[in-house]
């Protein structure tokens, strides 16, 4: 078979089985010297070499079309198609599964590892760019514990979903490519009740520069393999920050990037749900879509997870926190290989620039250009008493504000937000919002902005449409039943979510009362 490489910028895009293969990271990493596939701690290694299991009857539910494009890639035919399942490993592809550990909810967990992701190999994107595929969902791998390496289509489909959103809404993130179903069962207890179901299986190809995480420096801290973490610096410094020239560059470089992912997840009310170490990447992409979610009503304390219920460690308001705990344990990994003042002043960078940024974003959201004039700092408390005090959508508040005219009457002076408000507001409410309102355009007036070109920079960053819960509920509901227009039509939308879109107006909604506590829509389990 040729390996043809596509030339960057050419128009026609090839299958996967014409592609060739490279894998920098199996090239220059030590591998498990031990080769059988099965469950164990594995010592002095960065990865498992180990092929996916293959499923009983592949088939694609929906294929990433921006994505394709950008890396030159076809929609899949037959071959391909087997390799995005797992059932084929096509000539050049070096499969392996990367070792890694982390703190789970605050306690460290020891190894976890790739337990059902398996990378097939890196191929290079029309832009040049290595971008590395990876199958999750696959099947069992050395670091597969008790799980049996696979994922339900639920899970799978948020995944696929959510990560394709959120490049759209200009936020780093890994991609998905390919969303296949197995043909396969799998079996899970998706309420934690001790009422196992089986379900359909999927496996999404997500892409990725790389997928190395926190945790995967943590591992050879650890267990004392100063060499491997060494090693595994070196490789991310000259794989993927070219530009930086020592370790400490690389860290203060990713406490920039950490910040400003944070900064983009709480403008947007994304949120994570499992900030776990090993679901920090070491790009600072969003990685790993588990039980996440967006922030309907504004609600610091609100977490997707139901398993962190109790303790709402990963609830909103506490992730720029958590970032900042999650770079100080991977701080504590790198002191081999990084001095001690510079992993601090990593961290202060950290704590700064999500501020700044976090001031910048809020600014933006508001048509303001600075936080900079007396009456700022009482504006910006009014707005958060504003909206914890009666149930009131983030996304659609945001989105609303643009359209706030002066008005002598205070329910006309509201009527942009009444679309985000879950429970009617009392009188005292509508008087308060409104007594804030008009101090908000009082502000706008002295910068002086016209109307219409700060509604459109509002809007640029106010997004109108986000993979709500219950909208990614139901097209999984659909896709279970072999309808995949429902997805396909979200997807469609999510690539202008910051576009009106007056056609698609109905997925802009608030969250439906019937979706409030209905399994998927809201809150969810872990279980995937
Ligand atoms: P997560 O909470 O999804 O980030 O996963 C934590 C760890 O559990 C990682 O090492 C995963 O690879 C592993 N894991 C999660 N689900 C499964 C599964 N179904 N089979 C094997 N390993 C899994
Ligand atoms: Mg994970």
């Amino acid at each position: 078979m040729s390996a043809v490489l596509p030339k960057p910028g050419a128009k026609t895009l090839v299958d996967l089985s014409e592609i060739a293969f490279e894998n920098r990271f199996v090239r220059e990493l030590p591998a498990d010297p031990v080769e059988t596939n099965s469950r164990r701690q594995v010592r002095n290694a960065s990865y498992s070499r180990v092929e996916p299991t293959p499923v009983r009857s592949p088939a694609l539910l929906a294929w990433s079309d921006a994505l394709g494009k950008e890396l030159g890639l076809a929609r899949p035919g037959a071959l391909a198609l087997e390799a995005f399942a797992g059932n084929r490993i096509l000539p050049g592809m070096e499969p392996y599964a990367a070792r890694y550990g982390g703190h789970q909810f605050g306690n460290w967990a020891g190894q976890l590892g790739d337990g059902r992701a398996i990378t097939l190999g890196e191929i290079i994107a029309r832009d040049g760019s290595r971008q590395e595929l990876q199958l999750k969902g696959a099947g069992k791998t050395p670091y597969s514990r008790t799980a049996d390496g696979r994922a339900v289509l639920r899970s799978s489909l948020r995944e696929y979903l959510c990560s394709e959103a959120m490049h759209f809404l200009g936020v780093p993130t890994t991609r998905a490519l390919s969303l296949v179903g197995t043909g396969e069962q799998v079996i899970r207890d998706m309420f934690y009740d001790g009422n196992p179901e089986p379900e359909p299986g999927a496996v999404v190809c997500r892409v990725a520069p790389s997928f190395l995480r926190f945790g995967n420096f943590q591992i050879h801290a650890a267990y004392n393999e100063p060499e491997i973490l060494n090693q595994l610096a070196d490789h991310v410094l000259h794989s993927h920050y070219p530009d930086l020239e020592s370790h400490k560059e690389w860290f203060h470089e990713l406490c920039r990037r950490t910040a400003v992912l944070m900064c983009d997840w709480m403008r947007l009310g994304f949120v994570h749900g499992v900030m776990n170490t090993d679901n920090m990447s070491i790009l600072g992409l969003t990685i790993d879509y588990g039980p996440y979610g967006w922030l309907e009503g504004y609600e610091p304390e609100w977490t997707p997870n139901t398993t962190d219920a109790e303790g709402r460690r990963y609830s909103y308001g506490n992730q720029p926190q958590i970032g900042r705990w999650n770079l100080t344990r991977l701080a504590e990994a790198l002191l081999p290989v990084v001095p001690t003042e510079a992993l601090e002043e990593g961290l202060e960078l950290y704590g700064k620039t999500y501020q700044e940024s976090f001031g910048k974003a809020l600014a933006q959201k508001l048509g303001i250009a600075a936080f900079d004039q007396p009456g700022d700092k009482d504006l910006m408390t009014g707005l958060f008493q504003a909206l914890g005090a009666v149930e009131t959508d983030f996304t659609l508040f945001f989105r609303g504000l643009a359209a706030i005219e002066d008005a002598a009457d205070d329910q006309r002076l509201i009527a942009p937000l009444r679309t985000a408000f879950y429970v009617e507001p009392d009188a005292a409410h509508v008087g308060r919002l409104a007594a804030w309102l008009r101090q908000y355009v009082a502000r706008l007036r002295h910068d002086g902005v016209p109307a219409a070109a700060r509604v459109q920079r509002m809007n640029s960053v106010n997004a109108k449409y986000v993979p709500r819960n219950y909208l990614a509920q139901q097209a999984i509901d659909a896709l279970t039943e072999g309808n995949a227009s429902v997805l396909e039509r979200l997807m469609k939308v999510l690539e202008r979510p910051y576009d009106e879109q007056p056609e698609n107006n109905d997925l802009a909604e608030r969250r439906p009362e019937w979706a409030r506590h209905k399994a998927g829509c809201s809150a969810l389990s872990c279980s995937s």
